[in-house]
Parts: C-alpha cells; structure tokens; sequence
C-alpha cells in the first residue's frame, strides 16, 4: 500500500524540528568571485599573433586566476570551464544566481597595451526591489567603479600598464554585484614593440597574481552602505 508508505514518511517529516528540514545557510560571510572567460563555442574572439583564439586564451587566464584565488579559500563560481556558447544574458545569470560579491569578466586582446579596464557606462541609479534586467548593473556602477579602482593600484604596483575605460556591455550591465571586464593585451616596450603577447605563460601568470592580490584587497575594503 503505498500511499500509506507516503503518508508515514510524511509523518515522520512532519515530527521533524523545522531546522532539520532546511538546508543549512551559507555563511553571511562567504566570499563569491565570478570569473567569467569571454566568448567560447561558436564566438571565437579575437585572433591572437600565435594563433589562438581569444576564447581558448581567456579560458586559460579564468584557470589560473581561479586556482590562485581558491588557493586563497576564495569561492570562485565560473560562467564556463569549456569550450561552450554563452549568451551574455546567461552569463549574468550565473553571476547573479552566485550571488557573487564581484565579477570580472576575461577577454585578450591582440590591441592596445597591458591590461584594458572596463566598466559599465550605465549612469548609476539607486537600487529597487526590481531592477530592470539590461540595465541591472545601474545600481552596482558605483561598487564597479571601486572594484576598477583597486585592480588598477594593484595592476600597477605589479608594474602593468592600466587603462581605465566604460562602455555598455551586455553581460554586465545585467549583472547585480561590481563588474569590472579585464582585456589582457600584449605587454609592450616605450616604442610600441611587444615585450609579451597576451598568452604568453609567465605575463599571463603576472597579471592573474595581480587580479588575485586586487581581488584579495577589494575584499579588505569596507563596505559601502
Ligand atoms: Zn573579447
């Protein structure tokens, strides 16, 4: 009989403390980074000088700076670990479902010099109970801002070359916690010749202990209300 096995489970459930029955809470303070590599799948990205494509590229920095940062027992959430199509939209579904406390999102580039910056240019907008879905991020600008802030020190003080940059993107504007996209590009000597392309292993391993240490910094920081 088994509605009878039903309903004795259900009794037993029902003498259960209401504790046992809920998952346990997560920590108030659990640290989550979203690492998110650009592309993938049918995007490609760019083109890199040796070859490669931007989205194998950005898949590599996304595993070196994860396993520095879970080194640090930071939990790091990735929007993918392989060679797979992401919308924009899906990727701030990740990022929002992580309840992540920042995202950076990873691309490479074969132009311009050492690490592109790039936040949101969405104006900043107080935050609602219901935000609107592509222009999220409008009440995170300000947290983004502060995030860029402190990868641009540490960047620096690793003895990278920083610029600093908004512009719409589709991902993060959606994305509901600071949001900075970072684009490794070739380290370059005064007179423009590349002393490093952006997927050699040693600058790729420079710049991710960098992110990690800004990463660890902007953690540090108190919060704004
Ligand atoms: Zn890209």
């Amino acid at each position: 009989m088994r509605w009878i096995e039903w309903a004795l489970a259900g009794a037993v459930l029902a003498a259960l403390p209401a504790a046992a029955q809920q998952p346990p809470a997560a920590p108030a303070n659990r640290f989550v980074v979203v690492l998110d590599a650009a592309h993938g799948g049918t995007d490609s990205g760019g083109t890199l000088a040796s070859g490669q494509l931007e989205k194998t590229a950005a898949l590599t920095l996304s595993v070196r700076l994860r396993s520095l940062l879970t080194a640090r027992s930071i939990a790091v959430v990735t929007t993918r670990e392989f060679d797979t199509t992401l919308d924009p939209d899906r990727r701030a579904a990740i990022a929002n479902h992580a309840n992540a406390q920042l995202c950076l999102s990873l691309h490479i580039s074969e132009s311009g010099s050492g690490i592109h910056l790039f936040v949101s240019s969405l104006a900043p907008a107080q935050s609602k109970l219901f935000m609107p879905w592509k222009t999220a991020q409008a009440a995170w600008i300000t947290r983004s801002l502060a995030l860029a802030g402190a990868l641009n020190a540490t960047l620096l003080h690793a003895g990278l070359n920083v610029t600093l940059g908004r512009t719409s993107l589709p991902g993060l504007d959606s994305m509901t916690c600071p949001a900075v996209a970072v684009e490794l590009a070739p380290e370059r000597a005064r007179d423009g010749t590349v002393t490093a392309e952006p997927d050699d292993a040693t600058y790729q391993a420079k710049a991710a202990a960098a992110l990690a240490a800004a990463v660890l910094e902007f953690r540090s920081e108190p919060r704004q209300p």
